[in-house]
């Protein structure tokens, strides 16, 4: 018995199924179509009937519908597609075609039942999720972004093509798209890092944040062994329970900026090091600057210093050759006065006359102080007479004398008890008498203005003359204010040229002292005293001495 057909059983079912339905012939004529098809098409039933439904698909979608069509004779098995067609309106939308083959009930050979369906609005979805697949991966190309997630029920990661690319390897070289995270950490991260990754993500699992996100850096493998860094950005995905089931992340290559910045970092530490090394040098040239400065400073103002001296020693000079000059004239009067008096007491005592004892007397005074008037102007004479070295056998205690003879007014007038103590028969010295009364008296002169300041009943100068092995030593001593505090460490330093502390002073006579005690192969020294003042002493070789040289 033949059974009747779904449309024969339920007409209505099929005329107003939500779907276009239509009947064909082999040739695609149609021979019936429900008020869907018709709707779709933009006609009327009757006005389908006998038009072949090639009339409504698009001219580059006929082909489609032939290789359809052909299927579907040859195999009699349903088929489906999906083309263009065009309505009767001039519009046209994609429609999915699914077609069975059957034999007509009159015998009049195949009908073809196709349904239609408007899946235009698929299509496009489907289209834009094909173009938003590949924006994406077109952002993931450019970016360079390499894509994984890891299901927590499979315990597996997956990872795109990406991001076997960054690590300069590919998918089928490490056997697939999966990958478990023991052999993901063993292959790609480097050892040192492999713990910080699963203490990432478990810090990111039990964060109570559902949109918890995290961004973390650290070290790679590269396939060719070769080391990099990666910056990844994950999430987790967690159910409506709060139980994590995915966690999804995209990879970074950071190798070339992790390097930038360590070589800026190096470049940075060498600027650092250069400016260091060049504020240094800085440092001492500015010194070594300041020190040529200080030493160009010093050393004009000893120029001037020199100068001013020099200018004193003219002066000095002048008044020496005047004081000789004086000393010149005043002998002839000196003299006069000598043998006017010694020539009256001759003639009282000649003549027999009776003389007056007073008047004998005060023309002895006369003559004797006449005498020692020009003995001093004949020293003075000496002294500022400034000839050539003249070194002659002397004996020390002369010399010693004759400078004592010249100060002794200065030194009583300034209320100082002198005391000489010459050894007696001290050997002689070769020496130039006036040069070593030049020391003489600069020593002395220089211990009465050291003891300016000492109380009066304290003032004492020594002069002490005795041998000391070869040589012969003289001592000046003083209960004066001591060496200078400056000096204090060095006492040696005083003897430097125009070092003073006088206000009047030149800074010159110890150091013409030194180089007069040098040149006759003698030393000269300060000591300052135990209890009060200043000792300098001079030595100078005895002739005998100087003779064996
Ligand atoms: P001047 O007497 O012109 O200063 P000197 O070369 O003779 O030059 O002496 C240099 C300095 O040495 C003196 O200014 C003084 O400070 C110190 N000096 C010299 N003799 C004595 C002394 N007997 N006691 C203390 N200081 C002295």
């Amino acid at each position: 018995m033949e059974r009747p057909s779904p449309r024969a059983l339920y007409p209505e079912l099929c005329e107003f199924s939500p779907v276009g339905c239509l009947t064909i012939t082999e040739s695609g004529i149609i021979l019936g179509a429900n008020r869907m098809a018709a709707a779709l098409l933009r006609a009327s039933s009757d006005a389908l009937m006998d038009r072949p439904l090639l009339d409504f698909i698009v001219s580059e979608d006929e082909e489609v519908y032939r290789a359809h069509v052909a299927r579907l004779l040859e195999t009699g098995a349903p088929q489906s597609c999906e083309l263009r067609i065009a309505t009767e309106e001039h519009d046209s939308f994609w429609a999915g075609l699914k077609s069975i083959v059957l034999d007509a009930s009159d015998g009049s050979g195949k009908r073809i039942r196709t349904v239609l369906s408007d899946v235009s609005q698929r299509r496009q979805v489907e289209e834009t999720l094909r173009a938003h697949e590949a924006q994406l991966g077109n952002a993931m190309t450019i970016a360079k972004l390499g894509y994984w997630e890891y299901d927590f029920d499979e315990d597996l990661f997956t990872f795109n093509d990406h991001f076997y690319d960054i690590f300069r390897t590919t998918a089928e070289a490490v056997g697939g798209y999966k990958m478990t995270p023991e052999d993901y950490a063993n292959r790609f991260i480097h050892p040192d890092d492999r713990c910080l990754v699963p203490q990432e993500m478990k810090n990111a699992i039990e964060a109570t944040d559902p949109g918890f996100s995290r961004t973390l850096e650290h070290r790679i493998l590269f396939a060719d062994g070769e080391v990099g860094h990666i910056a990844v950005r994950f999430f987790i995905v967690k159910d409506e329970h709060g139980r994590t089931i995915k966690t999804y992340g995209a990879n970074q290559d950071i190798t070339d900026r992790k390097r930038a910045e360590e070589a800026l970092r190096q470049a940075r530490d060498e600027l650092e090091q250069r400016v260091e090394e060049r504020t240094e040098e800085l440092v001492t040239v500015n010194a070594r600057l300041r020190d040529e400065i200080a030493e160009r400073q010093r050393s004009e103002e000893r120029e001037r210093q020199l100068q001013s001296n020099l200018a004193h020693v003219d002066r000095l000079t002048t008044v020496g050759e005047m004081a000789s000059g004086l000393a010149h004239e005043l002998n002839q009067p000196l003299g006069a006065i000598v043998l006017r008096a010694e020539g009256l007491i001759h003639r009282f005592h000649d003549q027999g006359e009776l003389p007056n004892e007073l008047l004998l007397e005060s023309l002895a005074f006369l003559a004797d102080q006449a005498h020692r008037s020009g003995d001093l102007v004949r020293r003075m004479r000496q002294f500022a007479k400034r000839a050539e070295p003249q070194r002659t056998i002397l004996c020390l205690a002369d010399v010693i004398a004759e400078v004592v003879g010249l100060l002794e007014n200065a030194i009583h007038d300034a209320g100082i008890t002198l005391r000489v103590d010459v050894a007696p028969s001290l050997p002689p010295v070769f020496a130039d008498k006036i040069l070593l009364q030049q020391v003489l008296v600069n020593l002395m002169r220089n211990a009465v203005e050291a003891m300016e300041t000492t109380l009066v009943g304290q003032r004492r100068l020594d002069v002490r003359a005795r041998t000391n092995g070869e040589m012969l030593e003289v001592s000046v001593r003083d209960t004066g204010c001591g060496i200078p505090v400056e000096k204090a460490g060095c006492p040696d330093d005083l003897f430097g040229t125009f070092f003073s502390t006088k206000i009047e002073g030149m800074g010159m006579g110890l150091s013409i002292g030194r180089s007069i005690i040098d040149s006759h192969g003698g030393r000269i020294w300060a000591t300052p005293n135990p209890e009060q003042g200043t000792t300098f002493t001079f030595t100078v070789p005895s002739a005998a001495q100087k003779q064996k040289r």
